[in-house]
């Protein structure tokens, strides 16, 4: 019997896009169950393996063992240091979440994962090293690379790992019955693009991008595009990545497909 209001467990759920996503949920009656480092249902750090086991534990609890979207968007921005961090948080500790979670997503209702990437995705250069490190799943020897790569590296190929490994799961998820899809967002205002910008070499680099629209995203533009690929309405996208950029990958990649 279907419950009366689906559950959806976001991470990342304290700050910008992550929190706009919740707002959304909330707005439109479903029951959501944030995962963040602080100001959270679930107090969860994603950068350890024992903290992303204790997320899981925490949300399959609070959901009553059934999941109907889950959304990964908790990341941290090039400037952070260590840059291990970065990649800690932003591949493996959306990729262990989203595993973990799958089974609790399977007793959901027409369930759906998104998870947030970026258009540093397609747009930085290639490390090949730090990117084969994290395809094969070596957390250690990704975090040693990423230190000696810098954080543009250590940022731009954990969200390129990241929408490979959605794209890889693509079978699996979807004869689990599983939806998973990602969004690739350009420059948004949020406290991490404030980070970001404060750093003046990153700065230069923002300004540098072309955007066809000639402005920044807002948060609740990207949530309502992530709540387009959670919709069941929406049921049959699955191992997308969907660019919220304003038309940058177009303008720089327009043969990319
Ligand atoms: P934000 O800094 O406003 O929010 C990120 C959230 O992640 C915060 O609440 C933070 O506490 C949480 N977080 C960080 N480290 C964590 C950890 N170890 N454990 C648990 N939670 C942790 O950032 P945002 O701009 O809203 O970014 C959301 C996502 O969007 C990130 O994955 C980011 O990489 C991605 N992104 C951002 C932009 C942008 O321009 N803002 C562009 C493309 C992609």
């Amino acid at each position: 019997m279907a419950r009366e209001r689906r559950v959806v467990a976001v991470s990342g759920s304290a700050s910008g896009m992550g929190k706009a996503v919740c707002g959304h949920f909330q707005r439109t009656g479903s029951r959501v169950i944030g995962i963040d480092i602080r100001e959270a249902e679930v107090i969860a750090d994603l950068r350890l393996p024992t903290g992303r086991k204790a997320a899981s534990e925490s949300v399959i609890e609070a959901a009553g063992g059934r999941l109907d979207t889950v959304v990964a968007c908790a990341g941290l921005g090039p400037h952070v240091r260590p840059e291990s961090d970065i990649v800690r948080v932003n591949y493996f500790g959306a990729v262990n979440l989203l595993d973990d979670l799958l089974p609790t997503l399977q007793r959901g209702e027409a369930p759906a994962a998104v998870v947030i990437a970026s258009n540093s995705a397609s747009l930085t250069p290639r490390d090949d090293a730090l990117l084969a490190a994290l395809e094969r799943d070596d957390e250690e020897e990704s975090a040693s690379l990423a230190e000696t790569a810098g954080g543009i590296a250590a940022y731009g190929m954990s969200k390129l790992a990241l929408v490979r490994a959605i794209r890889h799961r693509a079978r699996a998820w979807g004869n689990a019955g599983v939806r998973i899809n990602s969004v690739a967002p350009g420059p948004i205002d949020t406290p991490m693009l404030e980070g970001i910008v404060a750093n003046e070499a990153l700065r230069n680099v923002i300004d540098a991008l072309p955007i066809p629209l000639s402005r920044r995203g807002t948060v609740t533009e990207v949530a309502a595009t992530i709540a387009f690929l959670a919709d069941p309405a929406n049921g049959y996208i699955h191992g997308v990545t969907l660019f919220v950029d304003g038309g940058s990958d177009a303008e720089i990649r327009p043969e990319a497909i």
